[in-house]
């Protein structure tokens, strides 16, 4: 069979889990797993998981029953409330919790005759910009929520721009005015996500919502002590399939893009732009053949992509290629690295893994949720 394979390394994952409650030892962390819990399998993930992360967090109605479905009890908060009045009727039925950030979900909810209070994080926007109410507002209607017998469990919640920065003029004008808000409501706080966990303890609430850095992914833009302990939950793998020998000035692929400069060793490997793989990946971008260095040389193509391995001594057909994560000699390829040589950043890289690369998890999650 082909040989690409996405390895789940869900001890990673509960290390990292770990790790971002340690940073944080007196919030709870909610573990965010929206969009397939970032490319790893929101189940396998939410199972994996449960009785350590005491909620979830999703982006939508839709994910949340996936984790219902497959037997996950566990509260899920959907990040952005509900998109249509008629959620409320699933938001009630599977006891999930709900942002609240815009007039038309708020008049809704007043609406809405749950069979249970709903808990509720109302959003305010101190200065992102994308979803929430202005602070005043977000006053007024705490006012009204606090009252409402629809709602229990109220928090404000907010989303930091900048958090991920190693200058944070922005992240603490966003908290003063949290900071003066939460004062004035008494209002217990959720705001931190990965780097905000990571690296601002002032930005720790009553909740923490931690996502990419679950996943082994170091947001930061400087490295702290606890983020480099973070490990790689998905391993990228797969094999070498052919070898060229290349004489100086030969191209390699579409385009041509790559010349050897010189007598050369290249290695097609089975991953390419059609598995997930960033086509934008440049000459150069790293890779692990055997354990060992190289470099990508030549254009990514749909089902293949081409290495210089030149210098990579024993390299033969079924040779290990890691594209990101742990190689069986140990040595690490982090996502991030490659992300940069990709002009992008480690989410897009992991969630844009497609269906078509098997997952395969270590260690096996149990296969039906546990009984009550
Ligand atoms: C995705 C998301 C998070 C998690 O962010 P990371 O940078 O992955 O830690 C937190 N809060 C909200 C509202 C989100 O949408």
């Amino acid at each position: 069979m082909r040989p690409l394979v996405a390895e789940i390394d869900l001890g990673a994952l509960r290390h990292n889990y770990r790790l971002a409650c340690e940073c944080a030892p007196h919030s709870q962390s909610v573990a965010v797993i929206k969009a397939d819990a970032y490319g790893h399998g929101a189940i396998e993930c939410a199972r994996a998981l449960e009785g350590l992360a005491p909620a979830f967090a999703v982006a939508s109605t839709e994910e949340a029953l996936v984790l219902r479905h497959a037997g996950i009890q566990s509260p899920i908060v959907l990040l952005e409330g509900i998109f249509e009045v008629s959620e409320l009727a699933l938001v009630d039925e599977h006891r999930l919790w709900m942002a609240v950030h815009t007039d038309w979900q708020l008049d809704a909810l007043l609406a809405f005759k749950p069979r249970q209070p709903i808990p509720v994080w109302l959003k305010v926007d101190s200065g992102m910009h994308r979803l929430g109410f202005s602070p005043p507002r977000a006053e007024q209607i705490w006012q009204t929520l606090s009252q409402a017998p629809q709602v229990t469990a109220l928090h404000l919640m907010s989303h930091f721009a900048t958090a991920d920065a190693e200058d944070t003029d922005y992240l603490q004008y966003q908290m003063t005015m949290l900071q003066a808000l939460a004062e004035r409501l008494d209002a217990p706080m959720c705001l931190a996500n990965s780097p905000a966990t990571l690296a601002h303890p002032v930005a720790h609430g009553h909740w923490n919502r931690p996502g990419v850095m679950l996943y082994g992914s170091d947001p930061l833009e400087v490295a702290n002590a606890t983020s480099r302990q973070l490990a790689p939950v998905m391993t990228l793998r797969s094999e070498v399939m052919a070898i060229r020998e290349l004489e100086a000035g030969e191209p390699v692929g579409y385009g041509g893009r790559w010349r050897a400069p010189g007598r050369a060793k290249v290695a097609v490997v089975a991953a390419g732009y059609g598995d997930g793989y960033d086509r934008h990946a440049i000459d150069g971008t790293p890779v692990l053949v055997n354990g060992q260095p190289a470099r990508i040389a030549g254009k990514v193509s749909m089902d293949m992509l081409t290495v210089d391995v030149t210098h990579v001594p024993d390299t033969r057909i079924g040779s290990e290629v890691v594209l990101w994560g742990r190689a069986a000699n140990g040595a690490v390829l982090p996502v991030d690295h490659v992300a940069r040589y990709c002009d992008t950043i480690s989410y897009t890289l992991l969630t844009g893994v497609l269906p078509r690369v098997p997952r395969r998890y270590h260690p096996c999650p149990p296969s039906s949720p546990t009984a009550m």
